[in-house]
């Protein structure tokens, strides 16, 4: 058996980054930056009001209150057409220009207005002095243009979109989305939710495999059933890889008569068939057909994650220019005993983990079996327990969140 280590250094070594090319910004949440992105303007682009209420010359409300003639009201995205002269103050909506003339903002709140009345003019009675740039946004004040404002090798997030989208950009330069096509195989499998014949069982990975994908910020292309046929799997396997840039595949890769997904792939891609030292998910068909990696994963529900969550997800989003592709893994501690057999594989368990006074806390899910998928819906991290007779409560233990 191969550590896992080594298993998914072969597997990294060919999941090389993709060319970088321009996506629209619209399109590029969860994607990663390839280059430094440079602010071309500043931002805010004026100096602006930070709240509704009256700009003033802070020298004529030196001694408040005061009462100062309104001259205009400036609305936001309107531009102000007079400049405050002493004792005069223009109405001010949050985000406006402030007007020539003025220095400070003095929020409603802090007023009173008068309105105009037989000839007079509207007026407004000022109860505080304020200092010079009270409550004024200077131009650029949160960024500058021509300052680095994301490092390349930065995941795009929804605030970094607002902030590409303040700057005025309408496309980036990133690592391309993925599309990643999944192919279920096994002559069992049925999708359509008809009653089930002897032997048969409805398929469950794809769905799974296509939502690991969704989340991993990866297109998922849906490419259907394949029967247990060298032929149909021959097919799937190559059509799938013209048109997509990675492919993931369930069942087919254990030991048995009709585990044809490796006999494939030993055919048509470079592939090497590992027997990794772990528990679930020990087989695992890898290849590339050009430079298209193809993830021969196990048929076994809970393998198939696994194998999803410790080899695809880190390729794939190596690919994808992720700076940090794995799953973080923290040291939490046991609230109960994690029993296993000494086998010299590492089993990863499926718990649940909880923030406890300062740690994280992990119980087993349910079921451990590699076809219990229910267990593993329910947990959100991997235990990573050692070859060995498991993990007492109370003790340490390495997990991995995978959610
Ligand atoms: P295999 O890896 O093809 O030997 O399959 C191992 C086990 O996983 C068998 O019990 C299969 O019936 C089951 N299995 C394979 N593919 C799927 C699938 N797409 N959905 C649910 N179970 C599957
Ligand atoms: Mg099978």
């Amino acid at each position: 058996m191969l550590p896992l280590d080594a298993a998914r250094e072969f597997v990294l070594e060919r999941c090389g980054r993709r060319r970088p090319a321009l996506c629209r910004v619209a399109d590029a949440l969860g994607l990663v930056t390839a280059a430094e992105i440079v602010a071309a303007e500043d931002i805010p682009s004026f100096p602006n009001t930070a709240m509704d209420g009256f700009a003033v010359r802070s020298e004529d409300v030196a001694i408040a209150p005061c009462e100062l003639r309104v001259v205009e009201t400036i609305a936001a995205g309107h531009a102000p057409e007079v400049t405050v002269g002493a004792g005069e103050a223009s109405r001010i909506m949050t985000g406006a220009i402030i007007p020539p003339g003025a220095d400070a903002v003095v929020m409603v709140e802090r007023t009173i207005v008068t309105p105009a009345e037989n000839g007079s003019d509207e007026t407004v009675r000022v109860e505080i002095s304020v200092p010079p740039g009270n409550h004024v946004r200077p131009a650029g004040d949160d960024i500058r243009a021509g300052e680095l404002v994301f490092q390349a090798g930065t995941v795009l997030t929804a605030g970094h979109l607002g902030v590409l989208c303040s700057l005025g950009m309408t496309d980036v330069e990133v690592y391309p989305r993925l599309r990643v096509g999944v192919i279920s195989t096994g002559d069992e499998l049925v999708d359509d939710g008809s009653p089930l014949r002897p032997g048969q069982i409805r398929d469950s990975n794809r769905r799974t495999l296509l939502s690991l994908l969704k989340r991993a910020d990866v297109e998922p292309v849906d490419l259907g059933l394949a029967p247990d046929d060298l032929d149909a799997i021959t097919e799937a396997i190559s059509s799938g890889a013209a048109t997509c840039d990675a492919i993931v595949t369930s069942g087919g890769v254990s030991m048995g008569d009709f585990d044809y997904v490796k006999a494939v792939l030993d055919r048509i891609a470079d592939m090497r068939w590992m027997q990794v030292a772990i528990k679930p998910a020990k087989p695992l068909a890898f290849g590339t057909i050009g430079d298209v990696p193809v993830f021969g994963l196990p048929g076994n529900p809970v393998s198939s994650m696994v194998s999803f969550e410790l080899f695809a997800r880190p390729g794939l989003r190596s690919m994808m220019g992720h700076p940090h592709p794995m799953r973080p893994t923290v040291v939490a501690t046991a609230a109960e005993d994690l029993l296993r057999r000494t086998d010299g594989k590492t089993h990863f368990m499926r718990v649940h983990a909880a923030h406890v006074d300062g740690g994280v806390e992990v119980r087993s899910a349910g079921g451990q079996g590699s076809h219990m998928l229910w267990a593993m819906a329910k947990s959100n991290a991997l235990a990573v327990v050692p070859d060995g007779d498991g993990v007492r409560a109370g003790e340490p233990v390495d997990v991995l969140l995978i959610d």
